[in-house]
């Protein structure tokens, strides 16, 4: 029924939308046609709330006829997404002197005082914006405290408490559309993804008051655990409450159980009838309302009434668990469970989390740059989390920022915390590649490498050895080991995702490049080995002297016989792949890094290569400064080294074609390996390895006397490689662009460097985000949309894919598939996030 214009009385029939009227309002008008006793409530639109903030009030008088004589009233407010929040409820709207009087007759003095108290209070601080300490009751809830309550009142603001029910609903209406126009709550809602014009509904909503005779107060009830997801009841009663007092006070005495329980009386006990209620309405929001829901109740004298109900809220291993139960109950579809999950909510399954539920001492704070949780002894090199490691000690590695040189010291270690750097350090970016929780710029810590400790903000010291908790998802140390929860990858985790490839329309191969890699990989479903970067298989000890030898190599002759001892090693490490992936793609990245980065920097080094290889140090140094360059890179690395040293290449593509056979002779699905050029900036490059690949192949087949195929592809890393994308592709039966070298050409921005200023440019808005952790749609997006663009015309049939950093993240997938790419590739645990995602995408 429309009472005046922009009120509507919630019937099962009565015009509610949640566009104008706000999700609780719509909320309520479900459980209305479900038959549920709700109270009789209003529901005010939004243009009518803003009015209200303008000064135009409705006719209330209108309204509150719906309502009977002397009415209790609540009012609360109803954005369209309950997640938006708005500004408090208020109850007890109606209470005055008088009807203190009466309820004091009805209900009794103690129920109508603690009635008339509660909304002197809520009206002091909410609408007439008083200090809430001189509303602090500080004694027994009696006469004595409610005239103080009213004196107080009446001194603050000059005039006695309004008596008027209309004139006390119009300041709170009025202080609630206030409140919602505000600018912190503008902000605070957009925070949580509000457009700025977002509007507010309220309802108003007859009291049913759970103070006073027989058995009376107020709950909540829910079927589902909202940490788990299990099917339990949950909940909590209070006696002589209303709202949600029983959720407020974890301490309050008056409680009673819902269900039969050892420690007390029960709802289910005392009164079945209400509990069977409770549990019928339960079973009718789950399937009628397709959630789970937490229902909002008041017992009046044994009268059960439903206020509200809202989403259980919940974390987001209990939010899969839900959705999928659903589905599987048939209450909601495969697709709908897939969209009822959010892609980055994954992360948290994947790995082990600091119980929320458990103590924590925090001894530090920085960025969650990877997430997940792990225990283990601070160490703070290397070297001592290898050791540690080799004892199979779980360790903590604590550096101030991390190197390359730190690679082996973070495969060994549980988890990583540095002292400076961003989101795209290296620490960061490896830890995220391996799945290691990490922190990073944990600025408020002092390390001391030396006395080997850490020194926190307020003076704790932890020295070598001691226990600590890295929580990557929070950003935060944590002191000694913590309450853990473990990842999640049970069946409802593999039902959600066996829907969402049903889904999706793009697909998802992960970046590895050693077996641990792969065999992650395998588990989270990748199709396929998208990015193995070769370079990462030679810091093992053995090959990366054979590598120097063939670097010190003073003739073609010389080289061959170093790269002879590589081929075997790594022809082992290709057919490991090959093996794991049984028959999916892998494909193969050529050799990239510049040769110098295979030589010593320090004296020590150079003499321990020097008597390695039975020659000067002079020699060592000397090769070591003709190496050197500038700009290593933009120098000769990737294609350039394959062009000026041919041999590396023709060596990497022997090894893969033995790989090949030999993988599929030993009882393998059948290989089709991929092999991909880095770092192509023209068609010639192309042309030229090309045909000295093809050429190892003919002389393997010849060789083995078998036949065996492949694809040769080129990684567009380069703007020109992009630009001239038409020509490439023609000698390439894939593209795969290589966003974080394109990235850093494109903005002539060093993935190495860019940490030093990279805050300071987001925080002042040069770039919107760390475009190597953002993918730029705007300038580095073109260059891949010209690139795919090109590349399809210069050959029709060529694959196209992302293979850089960016690959993972739902924004940069979005953009591939509207681009029409075949493939993302990432690490592997961001696999699961991506089939996620580009579900969502597709449905
Ligand atoms: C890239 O540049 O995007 C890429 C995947 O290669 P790398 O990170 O090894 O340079
Ligand atoms: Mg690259």
């Amino acid at each position: 029924m429309v009472l005046a214009t922009g009120f509507t009385e919630i019937t099962p029939t009565a015009s509610i939308d949640v566009n104008r009227h706000g999700g609780r309002a719509k909320c309520l008008q479900r459980l209305i046609r479900l038959d549920m006793p709700v109270p009789t409530t209003v529901a005010l639109d939004f243009a009518t709330v803003h009015g209200i903030s303008q000064g135009k009030m409705p006719d209330l008088d209108a309204m509150l006829a719906a309502f009977g004589d002397t009415p209790l009233l609540s009012v609360r407010p109803s954005s369209e997404d309950p997640d938006w929040g708005g500004p408090s409820a208020i109850l007890n709207i109606g209470m005055n002197d008088a009807t203190h009087a009466r309820l004091a007759e009805s209900h009794g003095e103690v129920a109508a005082t603690a009635l008339y108290l509660r909304f002197i209070r809520a009206y002091a601080i909410h609408v007439a914006r008083l200090d809430p300490d001189e509303f602090e009751l500080q004694g027994p809830p009696d006469r004595v405290a409610l005239q103080r309550a009213l004196d107080t009142y009446e001194d603050e603001t000059d005039e006695p408490f309004p008596q008027d029910t209309a004139t006390q609903l119009a300041e709170v209406l009025r202080s609630m559309a206030r409140a919602w126009e505000g600018t912190t709550a503008r902000l605070l809602r957009e925070a949580r993804g509000a457009p700025a014009d977002a509007g507010l509904g309220l309802v108003v909503q007859a009291m049913a008051i759970g103070l006073g005779n027989g058995l009376s107060g107020s709950g909540v009830i829910q079927f589902v655990d909202g940490h788990t997801g299990e099917r339990h009841l949950r909940g909590r009663y209070l006696c002589q409450s209303q709202g949600r007092d029983a959720v407020g006070d974890p301490n309050a005495r008056d409680v009673m159980y819902l269900s039969k329980d050892p420690r007390g009386r029960s709802i289910e006990e005392v009164l079945p009838d209400v509990f069977a209620d409770l549990v019928r309405y339960g079973e009718l929001c789950r399937n009628r309302l397709r959630e789970e829901m937490q229902i909002e109740f008041t017992l009046e004298n044994e009268t059960l009434y439903i206020l509200d109900a809202v989403r259980v809220s919940r974390s987001p291993r209990a939010n899969l668990h839900i959705a999928v139960q659903l589905a599987q109950d048939a209450i909601i579809s495969e697709d709908e469970a897939v969209m009822r999950v959010p892609p980055r909510s994954l992360a948290e399954l994947l790995h082990s989390q600091v119980d929320p539920e458990g103590p924590r001492d925090t001894i530090a704070e920085g960025i969650a740059a990877s997430p997940g949780a792990a225990t283990g002894r601070i160490v703070f090199s290397s070297r001592a989390a290898q050791a540690a490691a080799a004892k199979d000690e779980p360790c903590i590695l604590v550096r101030r920022e991390t190197t390359p040189e730190d690679i082996r010291g973070m495969h060994a270690a549980e988890a990583v915390l540095t002292e400076r750097g961003g989101i795209t350090s290296h620490a960061a970016v490896i830890a995220r590649g391996l799945g290691l929780p990490c922190v990073v710029g944990a600025s408020d810590i002092r390390l001391d490498a030396r006395k080997k400790r850490l020194v926190t903000t307020d003076g704790r010291i932890f020295s070598e050895g001691d226990i600590i908790t890295i929580d990557g998802t929070a950003g935060e140390a944590l002191a000694g080991t913590a309450q853990m929860l473990e990842p999640e990858l049970g069946e409802a985790f593999q039902a959600l995702l066996s829907w969402a490839d049903n889904a999706r329309d793009i697909g998802v191969r992960a970046n590895a490049d050693m077996p641990a890699d792969a065999a992650k990989a395998r588990m989270f479903e990748a199709e396929g080995i998208g990015l193995a970067r070769t370079e990462h298989m030679f810091f093992e000890q053995e090959r990366l002297l054979a590598m120097r030898e063939m670097i010190f190599a003073d003739t073609a002759e010389d080289r061959r016989t170093a790269l002879e001892r590589i081929e075997p090693m790594q022809r082992a490490d290709f057919k490991e792949l090959f093996k794991i992936m049984s028959g999916l793609p892998v494909t193969i990245r050529l050799f990239d890094p510049p040769l110098h980065e295979f030589l010593p920097q320090g004296r020590e080094g150079m003499l321990e290569l020097a008597d390695a290889l039975d020659i000067p140090v002079s020699d060592v140094t000397r090769r070591v400064e003709a190496l050197s360059e500038f700009n290593p890179m933009l120098g000769m690395r990737g294609v350039r080294l394959g062009i000026t040293v041919p041999e590396i290449y023709e060596m990497q593509a022997r090894a893969i074609f033995e790989a090949t056979i030999e993988a599929s002779e030993e009882g393998g699905a059948p290989v089709v390996p991929e092999i991909m050029i880095p770092l192509v900036s023209a068609k010639r490059e192309v042309e030229l390895v090309k045909t000295r690949i093809d050429a190892v192949a003919a002389a393997v087949r010849v060789e083995r006397g078998v036949d065996f195929t492949y694809r040769l592809g080129v990684m567009v890393e380069t703007p020109r490689a992009a630009l001239r994308a038409g020509e490439i592709a023609q000698n390439a039966a894939f593209l795969s662009f290589g966003t974080n070298d394109l990235t850093q050409m494109t903005y002539g921005l060093s993935r190495d460097d860019a940490g030093r200023f990279m805050g300071r440019y987001v925080q002042q808005q040069v770039y919107p985000e760390d475009p190597f952790h953002t993918l730029d749609v705007e300038g580095v997006g073109e260059l891949l949309q010209i690139g795919a663009e090109r590349g399809r015309q210069g050959n029709p049939d060529v694959t196209l894919a992302i293979c850089g950093e960016h690959g993972g993240n739902p924004e940069s997938i979005a953009f591939c598939r509207k681009a029409g790419f075949d493939y993302v590739s990432c690490s592997p645990f961001r696999v699961p996030i991506a089939r996620l995602a580009a579900a969502h995408l597709a449905i």
